[in-house]
């Protein structure tokens, strides 16, 4: 018969997969000699078990349970349900993947009428807080039944409590210890599925049938007086980073009271005076824990009567900014190396660094100032309930949550939001935790901020706000601002730099940018792009200027009405041209040419000016254009296009190569090639095209966006220099889907039925998609070893794709310039991974 339950003393096999993160922080933290209270871990295999089953507890656990509890009361000295003094016992939920806050935990399990009658303050406020814990999370009873009743005289508190509870269930609360140890542990699996913790899944991606372990842990009390108390704190600050203890400190309370935000906890250093000795002890202890994990910890402690507990330990959830210094110091201390320090940067999490902020040089009147508790910049329209910002975020709008504080139950609204703001609470609140998580901007604790939200209105600082007023938050700086201001996107800071330098060092893959324009040429640069991968050239066509010039050629009646005005747009084109060369000086530029299809640039029927016109857009129309006449189709139907392209990058090239001394690297690609003899043809009218304007250098190739291409590499690398995985046209046409039909739609509904796990448009579909590029690489490379590949699709800049490029042997990945520093990061990880350094995760 399998086995369910740990000691925390007891090794146990299976690691945090089975005992889940607060468990095995527990184990590990007893093992090491930290003061932690006794108990004992129940597994996330029972909570399996128990789910599959439909809700019956595994065979033997109870016997188990009974077995540990009476080895808990050997340790203790205490018996559980034994009216005198007893042994009292937290029951605490714990996943694998930290779930902060999703799921549920009852304090002071064991406690009855008789063992609290008579009893001290603290243990009549134990009592009733059990039953009001045990009530909400065993019974389901609502929270705000229990907070209306609240009281100073605690004994009469605990009778409208147990009032409350038998008007809600129909019994009396239950006295017998061992009914509410079961009963608890029962209601701690159950809290697995929550709605809000379903959703907090999803949206982490975390899997539905991990479930939770349950922690038994003997209860320490933090609310015996004012040497006592309770308080979280991380080993750096979780916001910069920067190095020393950092936190908050609530005396004369019970856990719960500094995570809900209930009480406005003080600095932890508010401990060194009143508290010395445990205050060292905490110092000492947390320099321990983060040499024993190297890594940056959060820790939840108590302190009863002068002594110190933990009773948790993880790594820090921290901003992009944070995590980036304490990863630079680290490799300063000697704590860790460097290729550590890249390894544990979370790519996907850099993309809040580079998160717009408010412009300094803009003016603006700040109406509040709160804690600057998730950084990063946000406008948007108030609203002061998850529902609405859920509604409103699906439209499409943006929105700001305001809350007095938020729960685990707005996690939703959280999502949908643009940037959360709260009237209450500190740096370890819900809503600052879970924003840092998101990498959304949140400040917290506005004090200046009173709501009404049955009324859905606020004031801020005296002034009205209604819902759907716009307004301002700046999460690093904490500020709150009437009316939009203008954002604007930050530069790479020194952390950073040092940490990518690192990486640059590590990677194999090279990344490149997607850049239509010099201006996003030369950001991509500063942001270390080695290159254009690929520069669109329709938006050039789109131009205010060029439109009407383009139409001109559209609706020419024949050749050479169609090259007169072609003629017209090729200066424009080689001037365009000549600006990214110069800005991408020395390194490679990829060259698309035209690949919409024509009507794209003619106005609606609606619009069209004359009968001639309308005739036209009627004569372009197509059922689907997406697999119409567009890209090389085009290309082959009116050559005189693409001549003039090559011709305006050839002129373009020779223009700079003369200017600057430095020829430009040119690779000009023609698009939605499906057939060899289709690349064929147009190598041949490119060559000829360029060959009639100047002497230069340069590649022929094509993107890789159809699945017909995969299969016949061998065919097309004949015609190629370079293949660019279009992987966005390539998603569609091997998936069938046309993205603008299914983004919103049934894909939406695939994604929430959990029939896919993931948007593929988003993160590269890898066994099916990502077969395709694997076939294609294979057989291109068979006729041409040196074929040069990338992948220039969205999905060139999403980490876990980027590890797939590099695990295909890609030459680049090019994405946007903003993603460039992550696929650099994402780039060296892969490389680390395939050496076998991987991330360590640990505590929950
Ligand atoms: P969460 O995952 O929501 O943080 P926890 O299980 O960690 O839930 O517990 C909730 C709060 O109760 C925390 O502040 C924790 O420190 C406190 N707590 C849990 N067990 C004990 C205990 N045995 N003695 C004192 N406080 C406890
Ligand atoms: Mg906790
Ligand atoms: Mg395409």
């Amino acid at each position: 018969m399998p086995r369910y339950v740990y000691d925390f003393d007891e090794p146990a096999e299976g690691g945090r997969e089975l005992l889940g993160g607060k468990g095995i922080g527990l184990a590990e933290m007893t093992q090491l000699g930290v003061p932690v209270p006794a108990g004992f871990t129940i597994t996330t295999d029972a909570c399996r078990t128990y789910m599959a089953s439909g809700g019956e507890l595994p065979e033997g656990l109870e016997e188990e349970i009974d077995e540990h509890l009476a080895r808990l009361e050997e340790t203790t000295g205490k018996r559980f349900g034994d009216p005198d003094d007893p042994l009292l016992v937290s029951v605490r939920s714990g996943a694998a993947v930290s779930m902060p806050g999703m799921m549920d935990t009852i304090l002071n399990v064991g406690l009855n009428d008789e063992a609290a009658a008579g009893g001290e303050r603290f243990v009549l406020d134990s009592y009733r807080r059990l039953i009001q814990m045990y009530g909400e999370t065993v019974e389901g009873i609502d929270a705000r039944r229990f907070e209306d009743a609240l009281d100073e005289d605690l004994p009469a508190m605990i009778e409208a409590y147990k009032a409350i509870y038998e008007d809600e269930t129909g019994r009396f609360f239950p006295q017998d210890a061992r009914e509410q140890l079961g009963r608890a542990v029962r209601a701690v699996f159950e809290s697995w599925n929550t709605p809000r913790a379903q959703a907090y899944r999803r949206y982490n991606k975390i899997p539905d049938d991990l479930g939770t372990a349950v922690n038994v842990v003997q209860m320490v009390f933090g609310n015996k007086g004012v040497e006592s108390g309770t308080g979280v704190a991380f080993t750096r600050d979780p916001s910069t980073g920067e190095a020393g203890l950092y936190g908050e400190f609530l005396a004369d309370a019970q856990g719960e009271d500094v995570v809900a935000g209930i009480r406005t906890p003080e600095p932890v250093e508010a401990m060194r005076e009143r508290l010395p000795d445990a205050f060292d002890e905490l110092v000492e202890t947390i320099r321990r824990l983060e040499e024993h994990y190297k890594e940056m910890q959060d820790i939840e402690f108590t302190v009863e009567d002068g002594k110190l507990f933990l009773l948790q330990t993880r790594s820090a959830k921290r901003t992009a900014a944070a995590a980036l210094k304490a990863a630079v110091d680290m490799v300063d201390e000697g704590l860790i190396t460097r290729e550590e320090a890249v390894v544990r940067i979370d790519p996907g999490q850099l993309d809040q660094l580079l998160h717009p902020r408010i412009d300094p040089d803009s003016s603006y009147e700040v109406a509040a100032t709160g804690l600057n508790a998730s950084p990063g910049a946000a406008s948007g329209g108030i609203v002061f309930d998850a529902d609405t910002a859920e509604e409103r975020g699906k439209d499409g709008s943006a929105v700001i949550l305001v809350r007095w504080e938020t729960t685990p139950d707005d996690i939703h609204g959280m999502i949908a939001a643009q940037g959360i703001l709260t009237a209450h609470g500190g740096m370890t609140s819900h809503a600052a935790v879970v924003a840092r998580g998101m990498g959304k901007p949140c400040v917290a604790g506005c004090e200046a901020l009173s709501l009404d939200a049955a009324a859905k209105t606020a004031s801020l600082n005296g002034q009205k706000l209604n819902e759907g007023d716009v307004i301002t938050i700046d999460g690093g700086t904490g500020e709150v601002i009437i009316g939009e201001v203008p954002l604007i996107a930050p530069e790479i800071n020194e952390d950073l730099e040092t940490v990518l330098g690192w990486a640059d060092d590590l990677r194999r893959l090279k990344v490149r940018a997607n850049a239509d324009t010099p201006e996003d040429a030369a950001k991509a640069r500063e942001f270390g792009a080695q290159g254009i991968g690929l520069c669109r050239t329709e938006h050039m066509f789109m131009a205010e200027d060029r439109l009407p010039v383009v139409r001109e050629m559209i609706m020419a009646s024949d050749e050479d009405e169609r090259r007169a005005a072609l003629d017209k747009l090729l200066p424009h084109q080689q001037a365009d041209f000549e600006g990214i060369f110069e800005a991408m000086a020395g390194l490679p530029v990829t060259i698309r040419l035209l690949d919409p299809p024509l009507h794209e640039f003619l106005p609606s029927l609606e619009e069209a000016k004359d009968d001639r016109m309308r005739a036209r857009i009627r004569a372009l129309q197509e059922a689907n254009p997406m697999l119409g006449t567009r890209g090389c189709r085009l290309g082959l139907q009116f050559p005189e296009i693409y001549e003039m392209q090559v011709r305006a990058i050839i002129l373009a090239a020779a223009a700079v190569h003369e200017r600057t001394g430095d020829a430009p690297l040119v690779e000009i690609m023609h698009p939605l090639v499906a057939f060899q003899e289709e690349l064929r043809r147009l190598r041949e009218l490119t060559i000829e095209a360029a060959s009639n304007e100047a002497e230069a250098e340069y590649l022929v190739g094509t993107m890789i966006e159809l699945p017909r291409a995969c299969v016949r590499a061998d065919e097309i690398a004949e015609e190629a220099d370079f293949f660019s995985f279009g992987t966005n046209d390539l998603t569609q046409t091997a998936l069938g889907f046309s993205r603008d039909d299914a983004e919103g739609k049934f894909l939406t509904h695939y994604l929430q039925d959990g029939v896919l796990e993931r948007n593929p448009f988003e993160t590269l579909d890898q066994s099916g998609v990502g077969d395709l590029m694997r076939i294609a690489v294979e057989r291109g490379r068979q006729t041409k070893q040196d074929l040069k590949l990338g992948i220039c699709g969205e999905h060139g800049g999403e980490p876990d794709s980027v590890r797939f490029c590099h695990t295909l042997g890609l030459d680049y990945v090019s994405c946007s310039p903003y993603r460039v520093p992550l696929a650099r990061l994402a780039a060296a990880q892969a490389a680390l991974s395939e050496a076998g350094v991987e991330a360590v995760s640990v505590g929950g």
